[in-house]
């Protein structure tokens, strides 16, 4: 499945991260919080490390606007996810909580789209069984910094498919990853 729009769900350490580089990987990027002040701070997160990009030389002003352009702040759970190809949620480890975000996601987000989620030691199965598309549940699990570290680990639950894999095995790569 190709990726042209992505939601990124909490926009924390974590989530800022994963928006950044999903905005560098040319996707149309909707960052979402359900707190206003987490979404402004997770925004200024990203314009800071562009910022200092464009101080050290490493990123020109081109891309920051590019990269700038892609990406969007949303307020709305619904809007952010009604026509994305893939969602990665990064909110706090709760286990209540993603299951309850997880649910409404399966409900708003196209029936195609690919689910991952960014735990570091919950059960992907569990959270997985709060959907009607388990197949389509995946861990993606960051590591921080995101824009600097390299790995991406894949977490499959014995529903995930083969298909959901090469999914987010193909967005890794399009992040600058190398899944494991
Ligand atoms: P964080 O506390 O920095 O960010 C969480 C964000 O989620 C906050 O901005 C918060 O406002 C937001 N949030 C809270 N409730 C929400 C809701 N109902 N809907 C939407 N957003 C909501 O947390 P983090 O460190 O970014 O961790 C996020 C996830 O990533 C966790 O599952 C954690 O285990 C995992 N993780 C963290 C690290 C790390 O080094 N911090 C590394 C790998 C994985």
């Amino acid at each position: 499945m190709s990726i042209e729009r992505v939601a990124v769900i909490g926009a924390g350490t974590m989530g800022a991260g994963i928006a950044q580089v999903c905005a560098q990987a040319g996707w149309d990027t909707r960052l979402y919080d359900a707190f206003p002040d987490g979404l402004e701070r997770g925004m200024d997160r990203i314009d800071a490390f562009w910022e200092k990009g464009i101080a050290r030389g490493k990123t020109t002003p081109e891309q920051r606007e590019t990269w700038s352009a892609n990406l969007a702040a949303v307020s709305d759970l619904a809007a952010a996810v009604a026509d994305v190809d893939l969602v990665i949620e990064a909110v706090p480890e709760l286990p209540e909580l993603k299951q309850q975000i997880f649910a409404q996601l399966d409900e708003l987000a196209p029936p195609h789209a690919v689910l991952g989620t960014n735990t570091s030691s919950l059960s992907i199965t569990d959270i997985a069984a709060a959907t009607n598309r388990p197949d389509q549940v995946i861990g993606m699990h960051f590591f921080n910094p995101v824009p600097i570290m390299k790995l991406l680990e894949l977490v499959r639950t014995p529903s995930t498919t083969e298909e959901t894999i090469a999914t987010a095995e193909v967005a890794g790569a399009a992040m600058g990853k190398t899944t494991i």
